[in-house]
């Protein structure tokens, strides 16, 4: 799935962005009190922004989901008080899917040309609810009779044409969708004083109204499937609408933290407050990979997958609309309470959105029970296959006990059958796929890449003994080694039989990587002389190669002096001491440098520019490098759930609301790699690690509170619980190591927002 927008849907987005800017200021919104008439009618008459998803045989623009919510996250970042969502999405909808073609020729062209607004009268402002439904149609010579009422719809005041769901009298269980016109006898349209006043509410009341069935009579399930379709698309409609208020909450205040001082400085200095905007633009982009994966997928998606899709981007939507306003008063601080600011507004908007079309215990109905979808995306299913084929075919006989096996937290498990098995690994040719060829890879493109890694973790292959080779040294290799060093150590790796580890972190040099004290010291021939203490080396244990980053030049501080050197592991004056680590294996260890000897050839880039290669390195261990450990927590997540139903905790509606909940996220995480391959728009690589390793760790959690107490109990033979054991203890891990949560949200605040910059030596 290719993120990226094309040039029209650029174009749409900003001219929305300026339209509206313009438009639709805070001065704007507020006179309007819910509905600008100038502002609906241009949006209609003048830009045709209602026919965007009606197609062209129905006079619309036929484009499609992506561009209406390039439009309506317009929308939502200036509070527009137009009835769009109810008309141009919910409506129309509701005809495209639910009404004849009869219905659709005589009305969508109509509203392809702004000539007619219409409303869709659900009867629960969550969805479509048949319980719900209070309004009964009888039949009344060619036509029927509606009576009843409903109690919000948005838009019916603005609308000439009402869709009304009603319950056939006379048909048990049988429901309708009936058009009426806005004038009709009868009809009582009486609009609701709202505490969010952005948006136009109305309660309708129907005694003896005429109307016209419009869904096919012949079909009964066409209605009841079309609706639902019609709420899942407008769900997906608003959640992009949320997107767009939560972004400029998080604009709001960051623009405002820049400039108010406190205690002599600009209160966007303090952590506290970088780091809440930097949790808002996690949550934002989060939101935001989830609403436009899902926008994407939609057309293509049968009606589970779709409710599932809806279910991810509003839940994720509402959370991010919901925590960016509230944290924009707070951070305004006592003005964020005023009637005059404008974070008030997008509260009251947050608060109503959220339990429009999708509530907290809407989206964990639908998370709960529809299926999710497959993780493959129908792109490249050849090399798919192929993949799956392979692993199926070489994951056997002595390799079978690997299944699932190995990698954090598991890395005590066969390590020299792991090894052994990256040798065939590279033998069929699936180690270093993104490699370019001249350095002996395969060169796929990223989205492929991704796809080799999933049908690895699909098939249940064995966490990779040689990722911090293929990873991380490799392509540094390849971008800063010299030639003599890419013809040396490039094969190794490649082929699975060399082995290398990471010497970055020392007792003093954590967060602060800069604050190196390890020295390098050239000799007479030279060479380099090491000398001091690595820590937190994962793997030493295991591997033929250590690249370190060390001081060269005495008396130097910080990045400046330091020498990015390969050296062998296996030579006099390099001692490894494994630490135990919580979970009780040990998997990294402490490495003793004195005068340990690395060769002049082996010093990447040039003595002193150790820091910048260092950097480099680590953007790799924040991105590529970590894409397939998806579907490994997709296998864990099956594991949480397969432990819930065994053991009866899915019978608890909180703790199977968080299972939902963990499936929409690994959605969502899927949806932000795929966002980071495609070089989309956003702040979304920044946001990445944060956002993985946090929700793991939360897995961790939900996992325990699955087992109860007998998490407690120490079980080998039970392998689901030990594996759930391990996986609660090492999620710790995740949001300490390669950056940790902290650190993550300073970069986010500094790189991403513009916020002033933390006084420290390192970025990494
Ligand atoms: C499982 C595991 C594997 C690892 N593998 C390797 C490896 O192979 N090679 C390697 O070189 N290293 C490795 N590390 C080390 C890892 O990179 C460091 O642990 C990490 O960078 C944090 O450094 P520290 O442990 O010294 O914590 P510290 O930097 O001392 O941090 C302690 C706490 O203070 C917070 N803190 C620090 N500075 C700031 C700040 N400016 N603002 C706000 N909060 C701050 C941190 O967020 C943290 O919560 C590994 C760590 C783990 C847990």
């Amino acid at each position: 799935m290719d993120f990226s927008l094309n040039p029209e849907q650029e174009m749409i987005r900003d001219a929305a962005a300026t339209f509206l800017a313009e438009q639709c200021d805070s001065h704007a919104v507020r006179k309007a009190n819910g509905h600008d008439a100038g502002l609906w009618r241009a949006m209609r008459e003048e830009l045709g922004w209602c026919g965007v998803a009606i197609p062209l045989d129905l006079g619309g623009m036929g484009m499609g989901q992506v561009e209406r919510g390039l439009l309506v996250e317009q929308m939502g970042r200036r509070l527009a008080g137009v009835p769009y969502l109810a008309s141009a999405c919910l409506a129309t909808d509701a005809l495209l899917h639910a009404a004849t073609p009869k219905a659709q020729q005589r009305y969508l062209p109509a509203l392809a040309a702004g000539e007619l607004g219409a409303a869709l009268a659900l009867p629960a402002p969550a969805g479509w609810d048949p319980r719900a439904c209070c309004v009964t149609a009888r039949r009344s010579g060619a036509g029927y009779a509606l009576e009843g009422q409903v109690a919000q719809v948005p838009g019916a005041a603005q609308a000439g044409l009402l869709l009304v769901p009603a319950r056939l009298e006379g048909q048990r269980g049988g429901f309708g969708l009936f058009a009426v016109d806005a004038d009709a006898a009868g009809l009582g349209v009486t609009a609701l004083a709202t505490l969010d006043a952005t948006r136009p509410i109305a309660r309708l009341e129907l005694v003896q109204v005429a109307g016209v069935r419009i869904d096919p009579e012949d079909d009964p399930s066409a209605f009841d499937a079309g609706l639902r379709r019609a709420v899942h698309l407008a769900m997906l409609a608003l959640a992009a609408e949320q997107v767009g208020s939560a972004w400029q909450c998080l604009d709001l205040s960051v623009a405002y933290v820049k400039e108010r001082r406190q205690f002599g400085r600009a209160i966007a200095s303090f952590q506290a407050v970088k780091h809440r905007c930097a949790q808002m633009l996690v949550m934002l982009e989060a939101a935001r990979s989830a609403v436009y994966g899902a926008l994407r997928a939609a057309p293509a998606l049968a009606a589970d997958a779709l409710a599932f899709e809806a279910a991810c981007a509003k839940d994720a939507a509402n959370g991010a609309l919901f925590f960016c306003a509230q944290e924009a008063i707070q951070l305004h601080g006592g003005v964020g309470f005023t009637w005059e600011y404008d974070p008030q507004l997008y509260f009251k908007r947050a608060q109503a959105s959220r339990h429009w079309l999708g509530d907290e215990a809407g989206c964990a109905a639908l998370l709960e029970q529809a299926p999710a979808p497959a993780a493959a995306d129908g792109q490249d299913a050849g090399l798919r296959t192929e993949v799956a084929a392979w692993m199926e075919r070489h994951l056997q006989g002595p390799y079978a006990p690997l299944r699932h096996r190995g990698g954090p937290g598991d890395e005590d498990a066969f390590p020299r059958e792991r090894k052994e098995w990256e040798a065939r690994l590279a033998a069929g040719g699936w180690t270093c796929v993104g490699w370019p060829r001249s350095a002996g890879g395969r060169e796929l493109a990223a989205a492929q890449q991704l796809i080799v890694h999933e049908e690895y973790a699909r098939a249940g292959g064995p966490g990779r003994m040689g990722h911090i080779g293929e990873g991380l040294i490799g392509p540094t290799l390849i971008a800063h080694g010299s030639a003599d060093q890419q013809a040396r150590f490039l094969p190794g790796i490649r082929n699975g039989t060399t082995f290398w580890c990471q010497g970055f972190s020392e007792p003093q040099a954590g967060s602060d990587l800069a604050n190196v004290q390890t020295r390098a010291v050239q000799d007479a021939g030279g060479d380099w002389r090491v000398h001091g203490q690595k820590v937190w080396t994962s793997l030493a244990h295991e591997s033929d190669w250590i690249f370190v980053l060390a001081r060269c030049q005495p008396g130097s501080h910080g990045r400046q002096g330091l020498i990015f050197l390969l050296m062998p592991l296996d030579q006099p004056g390099i001692t490894v001491r494994p630490i135990r680590q919580m979970g009780g294996s040990a998997e990294f260890n402490e490495v003793f440098f004195d005068g340990a000897r690395a060769s002049a050839a082996n010093v990447v880039g040039a003595p002193g520019d150790g820091w910048r290669i260092a950097m480099d390195l680590l953007g790799a261990e924040r991105g590529m490098s970590t894409l397939g450990q998806q579907m490994h927590f997709r296998h864990e997540l099956a594991l949480v759930a397969e432990a819930a139903r065994a053991n009866g905790a899915w019978d608890d509606p909180v703790l199977r609301r968080r299972i939902g909940q963990a499936r929409a996220g690994l959605q969502t995480m899927r949806y932000n790699a795929l966002r980071m391959l495609s070089g989309s728009p956003g702040q979304v690589d920044l946001i990445y690690k944060y956002y993985w390793s946090n929700w793991h760790r939360a897995l961790g959690e939900l996992a325990m509170d699955v087992l109860g107490a007998d998490g407690n109990l120490v079980a080998p033979g039970d392998a689901r619980r030990t594996r759930l054991q391990g996986l609660f203890l090492f999620s710790r891990a995740d949001t300490i190591y390669a950056g940790t949560n902290e650190i993550q949200l300073n970069l986010i605040a500094e790189r991403g927002l513009g916020m002033p910059r933390e006084p420290r030596g390192a970025a990494a």
